[in-house]
């Protein structure tokens, strides 16, 4: 409890002790007839309600407050206007013990919301914990001495740090900003980013991000991107930003309480007016049911409830590193239907092996130099993978200007002469003689423009718009091919089944690789249908045919790279592994902090039972008010009654909604 939620207890709890004794006393002088005044009834009234405002007041005061403020603003009709109104109303009618009673339910009701909302928080702010609070960069010490060239350990601000800058991180502190590291091997805590419990080891060279903690041994790192761009900065840029994003639920309860509260009102008046005048019962016992229907029509329960349970939601979901941008999201993601994954880095590893490598007339060696130099500079899954798979150093002063064409391979400069390096495509499209390999798997071409200045025969757009140079057969030269494998993810499998089980009907890979490995791997994991050799802006158009067709939701699932125009155009987007990937964060709708698929199925129960639990709160709320107004109005509950459904509901929705929080994996 935080100590706000304390004083509001204290409160509670004093004024419910002075209630008591109060509630005592009238009975005892009651009963022996020890009134204070007997003969004086207006005497007794005053004493009675300034006795009963004490407790009344100690619990209320600030409700009472925002009332008064908010007439003052002209915004009556909300909830603490409501309560003032009924409480006021009660007292004049000498109802002291329910005017104070109400008033005592309503703050329980408020703490409970207080508690609720802040447990939801917590689980949010866990992750904002992933906040560096400084940094401790090497810089050359200014003043004396900084001639020698030594390196000074000075503590900014993380925002202070510029790119390429040495930062040194302590076991136990926090990664400040997304870098390499220079120096050290250690293990590294991600799981505030990524949900993943099981330590990471990294070594000289290795990326890491921002808001993991490094665990074994101080590292060096160097800094790749200012702090404003790092991993942490986006990610709490993105969880602050998502509850701006309401679901359509949420918009029904704004909507709905603008009309109600002065609906409300009107309707207490109409009910005080109608039994004042077409009933026996009296001026004073009218308004007592006009207040009745007022302080059980208090639409807290809703309004409390139904954000809280998508806050709820979105916070289960990021504790198993899943960050969903807003509830209208999450609510999508409850009705998905059909899944259409990306095959590379989604449900493959991503990391090619080399299998093969056949040069045409060139030394082996040479050819994968010439891939891995041409690859230097792309982040794409094939690219690293020949980086790696070359192994020694890359001396990039012989790379010239270097192109990457989305969805087929690059065209590189390297000692003066242009290279095409990548698929089958690509080769056709530039003239090259290359041929299938019997091998299966993802073949790499090379090939080499022997002369540029062999004109042209024409050049052709390709589906971007944009103009490929179609060279002359002669004027390309083809160097062979490498044959590289990729291996499907040991979760991919049981994630579709999971998927299935947690009712998506439709299953669907999209791949800018060959028939044959799109084949392969759509059996080994198991999706109904794919499509193969396509180019990115392709793999919208399938996405349009899924989409005009759709029954539920579409969602598509991609790692960002060559696919964040299929995130963007899908119901819902979900970015894989975004851990470093700018192009996912920001294209996607939901993010998974790790490459792991099986955290799709988890998130879709995360949103079902989410809605499940609006639903219900919204039926369950709205029966139960609507009983006890119709009882209110007819005479039949009291204001005891009333107070205690009220808050009885509010007590159980709230109770419901933190169910969410369970929801396991
Ligand atoms: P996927 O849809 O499987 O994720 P992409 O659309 O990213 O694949 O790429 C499609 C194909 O284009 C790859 O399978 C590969 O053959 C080729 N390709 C793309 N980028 C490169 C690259 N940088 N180097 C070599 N080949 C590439
Ligand atoms: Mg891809």
């Amino acid at each position: 409890m935080t100590k706000k939620q304390k004083k509001r207890l204290k409160r509670i709890l004093l004024a419910a002790a002075i209630l008591g004794i109060l509630l005592l006393l009238t009975e005892v002088s009651a009963i022996s007839e020890h009134i204070p005044f007997p003969e004086n009834a207006i005497a007794n009234r005053i004493l009675m309600t300034l006795l009963f405002l004490i407790p009344y007041l100690i619990v209320g005061y600030d409700v009472v407050l925002g009332a008064v403020k908010k007439i003052g603003k002209g915004q009556i009709f909300d909830e603490e206007f409501l309560m003032l109104i009924a409480t006021a109303g009660a007292f004049a009618i000498g109802e002291y013990p329910e005017a104070t009673a109400v008033m005592l339910f309503y703050q329980v009701g408020e703490l409970f919301q207080s508690i609720a909302v802040g447990r939801s928080r917590k689980s949010i702010s866990d992750l904002m914990d992933i906040c560096p609070d400084s940094a401790i960069v090497l810089r050359a010490a200014e003043g004396e001495g900084s001639d020698t060239g030594a390196l000074a350990e000075i503590e900014v601000d993380p925002s202070e740090v510029e790119i390429g800058e040495t930062v040194l991180v302590k076991p136990g502190e926090k990664v400040p900003i997304d870098g390499i590291i220079l120096e050290g091997n250690t293990s590294l805590n991600t799981s505030a980013l990524t949900g993943e419990s099981v330590p990471v080891d990294r070594k000289v060279g290795d990326k890491c991000f921002s808001g993991s903690i490094n665990l074994t041994q101080a590292i060096k790192i160097r800094t790749t991107s200012a702090y404003e761009d790092s991993t942490v900065a986006k990610i709490l840029e993105l969880v602050e930003n998502s509850t701006d994003k309401k679901a359509r639920s949420e918009n029904f309860i704004t909507r709905f309480s603008r009309f109600y509260t002065p609906a409300v009102v009107l309707c207490a008046i109409l009910i005080t007016l109608i039994c004042a005048f077409f009933t026996n019962l009296g001026l004073s016992r009218s308004l007592y049911r006009g207040l009745i229907f007022l302080v059980v029509s208090c639409p807290c329960a809703l309004v409390v409830s139904v954000p809280l349970s998508f806050f709820g939601g979105i916070g289960a979901a990021s504790r198993q590193g899943i960050l969903v941008k807003g509830s209208n999201y999450l609510e999508a993601l409850a009705t998905v239907d059909t899944i259409v994954l990306d095959k590379t880095g989604t449900l493959t590893e991503g990391r090619f092996a080399v299998e093969a490598v056949h040069p045409n007339e060139i030394d082996p060696d040479e050819l994968i130099d010439i891939a891995a130099l041409a690859e230097s500079r792309s982040n794409h899954p094939v690219a690293e993978s020949i980086v790696k798979a070359h192994g020694t150093h890359i001396d990039s002063s012989r790379l010239g200007e270097v192109e990457e064409i989305a969805g087929k391979g690059i065209r590189a400069i390297i000692d003066g002469n242009t290279y095409y390096v990548g698929n089958g495509a690509l080769m056709t499209e530039i003239g090259a003689d290359s041929h299938e390999c019997h091998l299966p798997g993802t073949i790499v071409h090379v090939a080499r423009v022997k002369d540029l200045n062999i004109k042209l025969c024409n050049s052709v757009t390709d589906s971007n718009g944009k103009e490929i140079p179609v060279f002359d057969p002669k004027s390309t030269e083809y160097l062979g091919h490498i044959v590289i494998n990729d291996v499907i993810k040991e979760g991919s499998k049981n994630a579709l089944a999971d998927l299935r089980r947690a009712g998506v009907k439709n299953v669907v890979m999209l791949t800018g690789d060959n028939e044959k490995v799109a084949k392969k791997v759509s059996t080994d994991v198991g999706v109904d249908k794919f499509f193969a050799g396509l180019l990115p802006a392709q793999k919208v158009e399938k996405l349009e045919d899924l989409l005009a067709k759709r029954t539920g939701n579409v969602a598509f699932v991609g790692d960002g790279i060559n696919d964040a125009p299929v995130l963007t155009r899908a119901d819902i987007g979900i970015a894989m592994g975004a851990l470093g990937s700018d192009a996912a964060i920001e294209a996607a709708d939901v993010v998974l902090m790790n490459d792991d698929l099986r955290k799709i199925p988890v998130a879709v129960k995360i949103a079902r039972k989410t809605l499940r639990i609006v639903k219900e709160n919204i039926t369950f709320s709205l029966a139960v008010k609507i009983g006890i107004m119709v009882l209110g109005a007819l005479g039949i509950a009291d204001m005891k009654l009333a107070v205690f459904g009220d808050v009885g509901v509010l007590i159980l929705a709230i109770l419901n909604a933190l169910r969410v929080h369970r929801t396991r994996a």
